[in-house]
């Protein structure tokens, strides 16, 4: 009797606190790095509150998800995405052709992407004002995406890589300034970070060296000087924000890790030294091996790149892979990120054969882009692995990634904050 009466009153509240049962085959443990087996997740809201043992039944009402023919993960993280782009032969006119709407609609698409490719997580290092009101958008839940973080507008010098008027003529051509994420010295270097942190950006990216993709002769020079580099570190952390920093040559390196950046991009001709420096510090390596692999093998398509991108790309992009392997032996820390949007997006779970392919083991992959990526944004508390109190950020591929890494490409499921985006067979 006294039962019925405490169901009587507790029904109305239990309506509410209907939970999600995940029931997983296979669950990678990225602290442990184990994979364990017939484990269920419980989810309540949007948060994961409990790992055990076993199949638990759920309570009437309850949610249960079968995953057990599946291996199971926490959500993935891409260190390094541009939502606003993808690669096309016409990629240099279209700042001359598209409108910020134009951008919109192609970022959220491109977002989707990435979303059902298992990165319930991104952060974006660079393109214009759109990306903020995108991550604001999925935010406040008017469009469905991964969780953004954003650098918004890049900081670079004058004529650097993220100069947007490079290779312009002078119709159009005009001397940028910090507004634009284009810094001469150290005042305009705060003053950039400054207008990024009034326009909403959540982290800070800065172009070090030269890039392959820019319309310019030089794609790894040092293009900041260490006191630039210094002055955008030291106001950076006056809002909280990171800095990651895009490097190809080892001098623009040595400047930004000794600047105090948080990562290092890329990395191409990363030296034993700066390995050192890396270590010493706790620089983090963002290899982004597909993003070389792919402008190499996009230089070999007549007229897709200007030829003096296409020179810079066959030089640069095949070295990526080596370095990383080297980067990774040494115990330089790593996290993942792909530069996806240099290639197509969604095809991002590529890296993790790329790294594999170098010396790294699967599972070490796999947290390089779960705990050690959650790590480096600075969000351990609450994204990068399966624990109670943490965002229900859970996905699960076919197969099992640590026997066949194509696996981490085969993406059947997709929770983010606790709401299944993706549950396919
Ligand atoms: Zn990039």
């Amino acid at each position: 009797m006294k039962r019925i009466l405490l169901m009587l009153i507790l029904s109305p509240l239990l309506a509410f606190s209907q939970k999600t049962i995940i029931h997983c085959g296979k669950l990678i443990d990225v602290k442990s790095l184990q994979v364990l087996t017939n484990m269920s997740i419980i989810v309540e809201g949007k948060k994961v509150s409990a790992v055990v043992p076993g199949y638990q039944d759920g309570a009437k009402g309850d949610q249960v998800i079968n995953l057990k023919n599946k291996t199971v993960m926490p959500g993935l993280i891409d260190m390094h995405v541009h939502l606003e782009s993808e690669t096309n032969p016409s990629a240099y006119l279209d700042r001359f052709t598209k409108n910020p709407g134009d951008i919109a609609y192609q970022a959220l698409v491109n977002a989707k992407k990435n979303l059902m490719a298992g990165f319930t997580t991104v952060r974006d290092l660079g393109g214009t004002h759109v990306v903020i009101s995108l991550r604001n958008a999925i935010n406040k839940g008017l469009v469905e995406g991964p969780r953004i973080f954003t650098a918004g507008v890049t900081i670079g010098t004058t004529g650097g890589h993220a100069d947007d008027t490079n290779g312009i003529n002078e119709t159009f051509k005009k001397d940028l300034g910090p507004e634009d994420g284009v810094v001469n010295g150290v005042d305009d270097a705060a003053k950039a970070v400054r207008q990024r942190y009034k326009e909403g950006s959540d982290l800070i990216k800065i172009t070090a060296t030269g890039g392959v993709l820019s319309y310019a002769k030089d794609g790894m020079g040092a293009q900041f000087t260490e006191e630039e580099v210094r002055a955008i570190v030291k106001t950076a952390k006056d809002y909280g924000f990171k800095v990651a920093a895009h490097a190809h040559g080892a001098e623009g390196m040595k400047r930004a890790v000794l600047g105090g950046v948080n990562s290092i991009e890329h990395g191409t001709f990363m030296t034993a030294e700066v390995m050192n420096l890396m270590k010493e510090r706790g620089t983090y390596f963002v290899p982004t091996v597909i993003a070389g692999r792919s402008v190499a093998d996009s230089a070999l398509i007549p007229n897709y790149y200007p030829e003096m991108v296409k020179k810079k790309a066959l030089e640069i992009g095949p070295i990526i892979q080596s370095t990383f392997g080297k980067a990774y032996k040494a115990g330089v820390k790593i996290a993942f990120g792909t530069d996806a949007g240099v290639f197509g997006h969604g095809k991002n779970a590529r890296e993790f054969e790329l790294m594999h392919e170098a010396g790294m083991p699967v599972l070490e992959a796999i947290q390089s882009a779960t705990l050690n990526a959650a790590d480096l944004l600075g969000q351990s508390q609450n994204l990068g692995s399966i624990e109670v109190g943490k965002s229900a950020d859970i996905i699960a591929v076919e197969g099992n990634p640590v026997e066949t890494i194509q696996s981490m490409s085969k993406v059947k499921f997709v929770m983010r904050d606790g709401i299944v985006i993706k549950n396919v067979n």
